[in-house]
């Protein structure tokens, strides 16, 4: 009877007028229905990616769509530079290994972030890097890479194409493509988009095209020169996700009714302050600094004292307040608070008073109400001006 309250890293919850969309009659993706809906929903969602370039869709999770970012613009034995601040930075290690490619590995510790002197100091040694990989936004510690900076550090010291995993903050976060100069910029539908899972999204830049029109892949369902080539028709070179598509359509038509989605960035800023004013109100550690904090999710380091497990266990069942573990070592050390896309400043109310009752159930001292407090106190300070 009592609604989940989803408040993950991905999935994330749908809008209604999202999911009404997505229960449309199907058409075929060969039609001029499907043409007129694609172009549409491809050209307004721009803004979200910062970019003139075409968007391409894929009909996939967003790995497929890094993979199709590796596969594209390189061949095995290719040196590439990966920066690692977590566990989705390890997963495009992963990716580009997988794919034979040498790959060096820049590494900071969970919960930092890289910053331009840190990539240009390594790159300084390095020659013949084809491609240097980052995460915007890492999904396992909610640190923020300052992916502008790091693409002058990719200018200044290498031909080298810079290519971003942007999927747990696209949509959430500012981003500009093309003046920061990212070549490849990818993104999935479950996270910040407020879509199901199973769209992808992948943008190229001119230079990015160049490499892989030269690059001899041996992917087929990932091939971007196919998707490109279809696109000119507004098509997709297979069946597309095309439920989804309509959804997209839709959210599209809801960034606007916010204002444009400069006012969904600032949402987003909001409601991050707003989490960390009530974590630090609960004497709660946080995982990152705010220099770096993600405005798509916090992770918060265990209430001390507190078995964590059996804490979000008890928040689930209790309360219905369903958050994220941590991944990989910080497993038992972290939980992960998504507050992105279909999420507002009065979501984070009602979480942070939830955590708060489940801090009064396992008697973890603090004053009742403090979390709270800080919490609407940012929140009103931005309603006044
Ligand atoms: C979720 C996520 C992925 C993986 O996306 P899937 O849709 O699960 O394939 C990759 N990178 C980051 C940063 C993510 O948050």
């Amino acid at each position: 009877m009592y609604p989940n309250i989803l408040r993950h890293p991905g999935p994330t919850p749908i809008p209604k007028k999202v999911e009404l969309a997505m229960t449309q009659n199907m058409i075929s993706h060969r039609s001029e229905e499907f043409t007129k809906l694609y172009q549409e929903a491809t050209e307004r969602v721009k803004p979200l990616f910062g970019t003139k370039q075409d968007i391409l869709l894929l009909p996939s999770g967003g790995t497929a769509a890094l993979e199709a970012a590796v596969a594209n613009t390189t061949s095995a034995g290719d040196e590439v530079v990966v920066v690692t601040i977590g566990a989705f930075g390890d997963y495009f290690v992963s990716i580009c290994e997988k794919h034979g490619l040498h790959v060096h590995k820049l590494e900071k510790s969970w919960g930092e972030a890289c910053t331009k002197e840190d990539l240009a100091a390594f790159l300084k040694p390095l020659s013949n890097i084809k491609a240097v990989f980052a995460t915007y936004n890492e999904t396992s510690t909610g640190a923020l890479n300052p992916v502008k900076q790091l693409a002058e550090a990719v200018h200044e010291h290498t031909d080298a194409l810079f290519i971003v995993d942007g999927v747990s903050c696209i949509g959430g976060a500012p981003s500009e493509m093309d003046e920061w100069g990212i070549d490849i910029l990818v993104t999935g539908s479950q996270k910040a988009i407020m879509l199901p899972p199973g769209l992808a999204f992948v943008a190229v830049s001119e230079k990015a095209w160049k490499v892989i029109e030269a690059n001899r892949t041996t992917v087929y369902y990932l091939d971007l020169l196919s998707y490109r080539a279809w696109a000119e028709k507004s098509m997709t070179p297979n069946t597309p996700a095309i439920s989804l598509i309509m959804g997209l359509s839709a959210v599209c038509d809801l960034i606007e009714e916010e204002g444009g989605f400069a006012k969904t960035v600032e949402r987003h800023e909001l409601m991050k302050n707003m989490v960390r004013a009530a974590m630090k109100a609960l004497s709660i550690d946080l995982l990152t600094s705010d220099t770096y904090a993600s405005p798509t999710l916090t992770t918060i380091c265990a209430p001390k004292g507190l078995d964590l497990s059996a804490f979000l266990t008890h928040l689930k069942k209790k309360y219905h307040l369903d958050l994220a573990g941590g991944l990989g070592h910080l497993q038992g050390k972290v939980f992960r608070f998504g507050h992105m896309g279909y999420c507002f400043p009065s979501d984070i109310l009602q979480a942070v008073s939830l955590i708060e009752a489940g801090l009064q159930d396992f008697s973890y001292p603090f004053e009742s109400g403090a979390g709270v407090k800080a919490a609407q106190d940012v929140f009103l300070s931005s309603v006044k001006n």
